[in-house]
């Protein structure tokens, strides 16, 4: 499993809340676009999906 940022669901108009939620600072967010996820930082600990209160960040298979 990996983190996947769904960018069709967020509105890309604000300061990613799930940014601070990570504990790794693995998100990564660019101005207001959709934030990115570091792979090799990421521990996978679903913070960020469970933040999300669009549901823009999720798990999906790899
Ligand atoms: S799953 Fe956890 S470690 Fe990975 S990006 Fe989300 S909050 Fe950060």
């Amino acid at each position: 499993m990996k983190i996947k940022v769904i960018k069709s669901r967020c509105p890309q108009n604000h300061s990613c809340p799930s940014v601070r939620v990570c504990p790794v600072n693995a998100l990564k967010q660019v101005a207001y676009k959709a934030p990115t996820v570091s792979e090799d930082e990421c521990i996978k600990c679903g913070k960020c999906v469970r933040y999300c209160p669009m549901g823009a960040i999720q798990f999906v298979e790899e």
